[in-house]
């Protein structure tokens, strides 16, 4: 079977947070793989013990996206301070036309638009795709799955994450796929704090959750239990209405956060200094004025280190993100852009990062834990990825084992989902698959 049937069948999807389905990167006109191992939110760990620990099964996974595509050369990306760690240096050659490239300790690298420009120095006009120069991205796990599959035949039912922040000790397990957070809390003795919050994701880009409700997906890296004083709750906070608010009051119109936004500084037609001074009412009326709004990769850079007025850029632009997406507005450039020649000088530090969104203190080394399978109920969502939600084949009261096809890939962009532990079904009509062990 080729590369795309593989991670078609086996429900590969990014593993680094956006979900896309890992079979419809692949198309004509690549000659790069890059591999993304940077790993730039604080406090995670994830990425770093895989590479650690399974090597050898991203390489797999790396060698039959080369096989099958004719693909020449892969750049396996990391930061310098995981490459010391793990003992590699930039252009060492892990396998056959795999080579190391270390990634300076900067956010953010993981956004692969940044990613391909520092490793390659190839520049993806605004708003194109990767492939459009040759280039196709994907995580380190995402290889990892698929090392899995080629060697295995194994689909994906199961998730790495870190387990961090406000906990006796951080710690990087596998789990089903479904699992509650819930479940894992009260697995591994945690307890959230009064005054603390749930975050799927790191500080940076991760969402605040309901832990009494929210379950593991494909993509979820990490939880973080952290205080609701802390900078970078605080900017989660701020939703785009007060921004607005805030930036018609307060906005001095410094330009500081389109001055240090990363993809500003890559050329990119992005002014988060303008969005927050355009009038949301002229916007309803006229998307379009905002189209660029597009282009922001949501790294928060502006609203907790560029913004000195407690303004939300980012939260601003989130609000016209989905007005153009609702009106299938999205900007794409025809032409090149040119790179600031400030950006050397601007990029910020991970471990000023880590200060300015206040985790700093949080950042110490997990523990290991492998793999726990040990989990009684699983609610195994139909839409985790981009694209169209699965389809059931099972219906309520069947009993799977773990690995079988529980819902097929819809027709369209979408993937297929497999049992995450064995037990009798439940479905919850276009929403998930729970299956509760059989025998508790
Ligand atoms: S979140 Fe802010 S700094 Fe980051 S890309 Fe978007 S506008 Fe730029
Ligand atoms: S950094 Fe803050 S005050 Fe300065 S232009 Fe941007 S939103 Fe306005």
């Amino acid at each position: 079977m080729n590369v795309k049937d593989i991670m078609k069948k086996a429900g590969i999807v990014g593993a680094g947070g956006a979900g896309f389905p890992s079979y419809a990167k692949i198309a004509e006109g690549a000659d790069l793989l890059v591999v993304n191992g940077a790993e730039c939110e604080p406090l995670f760990y994830t990425d770093y013990y895989l590479m650690l620990r399974q090597m050898p099964m991203i390489l797999a996974g790396i060698q039959k996206v080369l096989e099958d595509t004719g693909i020449k050369n892969a750049l396996f990306c990391v930061k310098e301070h995981s490459a010391k760690k793990l003992g590699y240096s930039d252009g060492e050659k892990l396998a056959q036309n795999i080579y190391l490239k270390v990634l300076p300790d900067v956010y953010p690298l993981g956004d692969e638009i940044s990613l391909i420009y520092q490793a390659t120095g190839r520049l993806i006009r605004p708003g194109n795709l990767p492939i459009s120069k040759g280039v196709i991205v994907y995580n380190v796990e995402t290889l990892y799955n698929l090392g899995l599959a080629v060697k295995k035949d194994a689909s994906v039912t199961m998730k790495w994450l870190t387990i961090g922040g406000e906990v006796p000790q951080p710690f990087v397990v596998r789990v089903p796929v479904g699992t509650p957070i819930a479940d894992i809390f009260a697995k591994y003795s945690i307890t959230i704090p009064d005054g603390h919050v749930v975050l799927d994701g790191g500080p940076s880009m991760g969402k605040i959750i309901n832990a009494n409700r929210a379950v593991v997906t494909k993509t979820t890296k990490g939880i973080l239990i952290l205080p609701e004083n802390t900078q970078s709750v605080q900017a989660k906070m701020l939703n785009g209405e007060k921004s607005i608010a805030r930036a018609e009051t307060a906005c001095c119109q410094c330009t500081r956060c389109t001055d240090m936004c990363p993809r500003a500084l890559l050329g990119y037609p992005l002014e988060p200094h303008k969005m927050v001074r355009t009038s949301p009412g002229a916007v309803k009326f006229n998307p379009q004025m905002v189209i660029t709004a597009t282009l922001c990769c949501g790294c928060g850079i502006c609203e907790s280190l560029a913004c000195c007025q407690a303004i939300s850029p980012k939260a601003v632009i989130n609000e016209y993100k989905a007005l153009l997406a609702k009106n299938k507005l999205r900007y794409t450039a025809k032409e090149d852009v040119e790179v600031s020649h400030e950006r050397d000088w601007r990029m910020v530090p991970s471990s000023r990062w880590a200060s300015v969104l206040g985790v700093a203190k949080y950042d110490v080394e997990p523990v290991f834990k492998g793999e726990d399978d040990g989990f009684d109920r699983v609610e195994i969502n139909l839409r985790q990825h981009i694209g169209l939600a699965s389809v059931p084949v099972v219906k309520d009261g069947d009993v799977v084992e773990k690995g079988d096809l529980i819902a097929e890939s819809a027709n369209g962009l979408s993937v297929p989902q497999y049992a995450s532990i064995s037990g009798t079904v439940t479905i919850e009509e276009g929403v998930k698959i729970i299956i509760d062990r059989v025998n508790k």
